[in-house]
Order: structure tokens, then C-alpha cells, then sequence
């Protein structure tokens, strides 16, 4: 069996790590809002390139405490895109804006500048990119449409621990960048967990607030904020693993070169690394059709695949009213017909890499 994730290969090799540094918290007497969050936040603000990070409950909140503290609200509208995880959108609706979806580019599958500058108009007040799957988005066009138009712009970098654009890290070019801590992103706490950075004081502090009852140091509620913490166990086990991030992302930048050049010449569309990019390959997602009798085939084989998404944001129900009908987003709609996730995580043997192409191959060409 090669599952598509596992976390528990990763867990075995950091165990002793992990628990020394539980154990500490657990010493400590203090859970919630510590030293350990303290450091996590400045060591990862280090490891981003920005000057400020605030750790929250989960990256959906990254994304609500960002565009809260930019006063994003009611009457408001945010651009984002259709092919990414619900989260991205429902952090929009969440703070009372209207999200406003637009296509991906088809070669990147990540937002369109052309697109999302034909949706700006008199209420668009934020630019929300995702770096879907750890690609980062065409971020010098998305800024200067954004600061031609005086736009916010929110990075959703849940996908994207360590992508860079030009040796920059995604989260450090937009006004704000949102990470997650889930279990499964690059990197991992063990629960939930969420961060945003900034190079803005103002911005920072404002967010500190917002996600501790808009509390100031006197416990005063100055804004109506929200109670998303990122508790101590957390922050000490994120702290051990962004030690190791680096080495976790030249391991799976070497399984995606060892995928492309196995599944080179094969009847199906290969991830594109944009020039003067460095993806966080938080992801290896290929593009094929008859994508269901390809899935049931690796599966026999024993090996994990997934769908990213399987249901564009725009055709689930809960956001059916956006706007957005059936065709209205044809690259988002056709990806979500293609695309299949093969197994991606750093403790991936080359050898397993091999048979899950082996597979693919099989099951492409099954003659
Ligand atoms: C995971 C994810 C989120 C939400 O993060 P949570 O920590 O699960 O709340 C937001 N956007 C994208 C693109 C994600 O992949």
C-alpha cells in the first residue's frame, strides 16, 4: 500500500523531538498564549522574510482575523477563485463580504490576473490568491493590478509553506499572508492551527487582537473580535517541525522530479513549474480524463490518490448563490473533472515513486 499522505511516517522519525517538547508545555503551566507561541511566531516570521506573524486557531481564521483587520466587512467584495478549498470562500463570506469568484489560468490552475482585474469594480476592496497545491500565483501581476486599483491583497499560503517567487517566500508580497497549520499541509501541527504575517505594525497588532476577544494588554475589549488562539502544544510542535521544513521540501522537490521525469511522454498534463519559481509541491496533481476508471485502476494497485477538488466552490450549494451558474467558470469546472493528486509527502521512498508511476502508466494505456 502507498497512501497519498502519512502522517504517521514523518511522526516516527521526529517522535523523541515532538514529545520532549509536549512535555515542556505540559511542565510549563501555560497553555494558551505563552512563550511558545511567542517564539513560533517570531522564528516564523524569520523563516517568511516578514517582520510580523500572528499564530490563530486554524488557516480558515488566518483568513477572518486578516480580513477583519483590514476592515473588510459588509457592502464589500473580495476576488478570489473558484478552484480551491471552501475555506478560501467561506472566510470571505464569513466577515460579511461578498466573495466574488473568478477563473484560473488552465496551464496553472491558479487565479487569472486577467480575469480577476475584469471583476474589479466600485466594492472590490481585496484580492484574495490562492497558491493552490504550493504553486505560487502570479504575484507581480496580481500586485500592481491591486495597487493600481488600491486593493488589499490577502495570500491564502495554506497550500504554500516555503514556495518562493524569486528566492521571496509566499506570504511576504501581499498585504497579509494566511497559512494553516492542518495536519496534512507542509507543515503540520498535530490539530488545528493557523498563522498570519505581515510587514505591517498596525495590521499585526490589530490582528493580536482580533483573535483574542479584541482585547488590548488590559484585557479591554477595543474591537468585537473572535476567541482562535494557537495553543501552546501546538505552537512547540510546529516549532520542532519548521526546523526541519527545509529538508521536508527538498525531499518532495525531488519527488517531483523524479514524477515528471517517470511520467514524461505520458497521455496526461504534468504540473508546470513557472519560471523563477520555486513550488512548495504541498501537492502532485496530474490532469487526465476518465478520471474515475483511472482511480478505481490505482486503487487495485494499492496505491492512494485523491481529488483537489472534486467540486468547484461555485457548484456546491452553500454557495450557489455567488453568481457564479454551471459554465460561468469552464477551466474551474473542467480542472474539477481532471485533476488527481498522486501520493506527495516528504518520507516518499524513490522506489515508490517508480511503482505509483508504473500504475499510472498501466492504467493509461492498459493494452
Ligand atoms: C487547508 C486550506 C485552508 C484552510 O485551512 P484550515 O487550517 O483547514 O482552516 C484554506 N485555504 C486552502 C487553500 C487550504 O488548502
Amino acid at each position: 500500500m502507498i497512501p497519498v499522505f502519512d502522517y504517521l511516517r514523518g511522526h516516527a522519525r521526529i517522535r523523541e523531538e515532538v514529545e520532549t517538547a509536549i512535555g515542556r508545555v505540559l511542565a510549563s503551566g501555560k497553555l494558551i498564549l505563552g512563550p511558545e507561541g511567542e517564539a513560533l511566531e517570531a522564528e516564523f516570521a524569520r523563516y517568511v522574510g516578514v517582520d510580523f506573524a500572528v499564530g490563530v486557531g486554524s488557516g480558515t481564521d488566518a483568513l477572518v482575523v486578516a480580513l477583519r483587520a483590514l476592515g473588510i466587512g459588509p457592502g464589500d467584495e473580495a476576488i478570489t477563485v473558484g478552484h480551491t478549498a471552501a475555506a478560501t470562500v467561506q472566510a470571505i463570506g464569513e466577515v460579511g463580504a461578498a466573495p466574488r469568484l473568478v477563473d484560473v489560468d488552465d496551464r496553472s490552475l491558479l487565479i487569472d490576473p486577467q480575469h480577476a482585474a475584469a471583476a474589479i469594480g466600485p466594492r472590490t476592496r481585496a484580492i484574495v490568491p490562492v497558491h493552490l497545491y504550493g504553486h505560487p500565483a502570479a504575484m507581480p501581476a496580481i500586485l500592481a493590478l491591486a495597487s493600481r486599483h488600491g486593493l488589499a491583497v490577502v495570500e491564502d499560503c495554506a497550500q504554500a509553506h516555503g514556495a518562493r517567487i524569486a528566492r521571496r517566500h509566499v506570504g511576504s508580497f501581499g498585504t497579509i499572508g494566511c497559512f494553516s497549520f492542518y495536519p496534512t499541509k507542509n507543515l503540520g501541527a498535530y490539530g488545528d492551527g493557523g498563522m498570519c504575517v505581515t510587514d505591517d505594525p498596525m495590521l499585526a497588532e490589530r490582528m493580536r487582537r482580533l483573535r483574542f476577544h479584541g482585547f488590548d494588554a488590559a484585557r479591554v475589549a477595543q474591537l468585537a473580535g473572535i476567541n482562535s488562539r494557537l495553543d501552546e502544544v501546538q505552537a512547540a510542535v510546529l516549532r520542532v517541525k519548521l526546523r526541519h521544513l527545509d529538508g521536508w521540501l527538498a525531499a518532495r522537490r525531488a519527488h517531483a522530479r523524479h514524477y515528471l521525469e517517470e511520467l514524461e511522454g505520458a497521455p496526461l498534463r504534468l504540473p508546470p513549474t513557472a519560471a523563477g519559481t520555486e513550488p512548495a509541491w504541498h501537492l502532485f496533481v496530474v490532469r487526465l480524463e476518465q478520471r474515475a476508471r483511472i482511480i478505481e485502476s490505482l486503487t487495485r494497485a494499492g496505491i492512494g490518490c485523491a481529488v483537489h477538488y472534486p467540486q468547484p466552490v461555485h457548484r456546491m450549494p452553500a454557495y450557489d448563490r455567488l453568481g457564479c451558474g454551471p459554465g460561468s467558470l469552464p477551466v474551474t469546472e473542467r480542472a474539477a473533472r481532471e485533476v488527481l493528486s498522486l501520493p506527495m509527502f516528504p518520507e516518499l521512498e524513490p522506489g515508490e515513486v517508480e511503482a505509483v508511476c508504473r500504475a499510472l502508466r498501466g492504467a493509461l494505456d492498459p493494452i
